[in-house]
């Protein structure tokens, strides 16, 4: 359920699930929860953050939806959410930008919003090495620079490394240009800040082309036909390019910062980041959370947006065949947002409209998914 108003999401979503999956396959399927232990939570209750079992179980089911956690600050653990991507190697962060019917926006037309951010997931500067200035090790790093590569740092420096690497890009590339080709997209854009970081992400430009090159049956480098057109855009001008023109967007492959930076901002088009959902994907694993924190200022006050988390929901569905699922949810929020049933953080964006709780919301779309009647299960699935 995660931390801070995890909690609240989760209260406001498991039945929804639930709901979703009975509705769709007429009871016939049905959801068995494995409920796992991490983060703050677990902390106050074993003493350790992220707990052997939990990993064991999670390796062994394959798939997880988790809510936010929190990262104590200070020293010692990074982040439980990116060692959970570093030990099980989920290389792949998914994160769809998707403009809903009805929600607020601070751009004119948001109705052509739709693409979806790929973000490398274990190289950059998440990989954390990165010494305190002051310290024996920012000493050294910086007398090393001084002495064996004619570089130099004041004593006071904090420094950081920026890996990235010809093989995670490749694999990173590869599996977004599959994703592409199976889901019919239309564009992919490499997004980086190669004019000034260029053997990092200059490199991850060059590999990236490199690997579509080994796609000419699907990929085209000029004109857009019946093919996916591959370009690339330098970081900054995306920024703006994604408010002024985010219908020449489709599918955005980014390192990891440039993602993770694009993500909110991405979000605030669509509404914010109560309703941006996520997947963190690898070759034997995928775990779905919403893009956004703990939103500790508003734990236990049952006042969230369970949107974000609902639709991370919605993307497992998917991504384990049961479309149907999938769909059920996301019309079924789409309807609630377009009848002006919102939590605080739409509703302070919309005029005229008093904003409900994030468990009114929740029953809100629990109601439109058991009143729904038009939806039958396709027989492929
Ligand atoms: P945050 O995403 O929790 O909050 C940012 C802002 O968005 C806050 O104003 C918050 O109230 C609001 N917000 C977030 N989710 C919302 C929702 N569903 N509905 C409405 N409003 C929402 O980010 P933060 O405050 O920078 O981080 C809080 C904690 O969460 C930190 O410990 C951070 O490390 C952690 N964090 C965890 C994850 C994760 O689990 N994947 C991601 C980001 C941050």
């Amino acid at each position: 359920m995660g931390d801070g108003a995890g909690e609240d999401i989760w209260n406001a979503s498991k039945e929804i699930f639930e709901e979703a999956v009975i509705k769709a396959y007429d009871g016939e399927k049905s959801i068995t929860w494995v409920p796992l232990i991490a983060g703050q939570r677990s902390l106050e209750k074993t003493g350790n953050l992220l707990p052997e079992e939990t990993l064991e179980e999670m390796k062994k089911h394959g798939i997880a939806i988790k809510g936010p956690l929190t990262t104590p600050v200070g020293e010692g653990f990074r982040s439980v959410n990116v060692f959970l991507r570093q030990v099980f190697d989920l290389y792949v962060c998914m994160r769809p930008i998707r403009y809903m019917r009805g929600m607020p926006s601070p751009i004119r037309m948001p109705e052509r919003v739709n693409f979806i951010i790929f973000r490398e997931n274990t190289e950059d500067l998440y990989k954390g090495i990165e010494w305190k200035e002051g310290t024996s090790e920012a000493n050294t790093f910086i007398a090393f620079l001084k002495e064996r590569m004619n570089v130099t740092l004041s004593d006071d420096t904090g420094v950081g490394v920026k890996p990235i690497s010809r093989g995670a890009t490749r694999r990173f590339t590869r599996w977004v240009i599959d994703y592409a080709i199976k889901h019919n997209r239309k564009t992919i854009t490499v997004v980086h800040k190669g004019n000034i970081m260029k053997y990092t992400e200059g490199a991850f430009r060059e590999w990236a082309y490199d690997v579509a090159k080994e796609f000419q049956k699907n990929i085209t480098f000029d004109s857009q036909n019946d093919k996916i057109l591959f370009n690339d855009r330098i970081a900054d001008n995306m920024f703006m390019q994604v408010i002024l023109r985010p219908e020449e967007y489709d599918i955005l492959l980014c390192p990891n910062l440039n993602g993770d930076y694009l993500s909110d901002a991405c979000a605030a088009l669509i509404g914010g980041l109560g309703v941006a959902p996520g997947a963190n994907i690898g070759d034997d694993m995928a775990i779905f959370e919403p893009t956004h924190g703990s939103a500790p200022k508003y734990a236990g006050k049952d006042m969230i947006n369970p949107t974000a988390f609902l639709l991370s929901g919605a993307m497992l569905f998917s991504y384990i065949g049961l479309d149907n699922v999938s769909k059920l949810i996301e019309r079924a929020i789409e309807e609630t947002i377009q009848d002006r049933i919102v939590t605080y953080d739409l509703a302070r964006q919309m005029d005229g409209v008093k904003p409900v709780k994030c468990s009114e919301f929740g029953e809100a779309v629990k109601k439109r998914i058991k009143n729904s009647s038009q939806w039958t299960v396709d027989s492929s699935q």
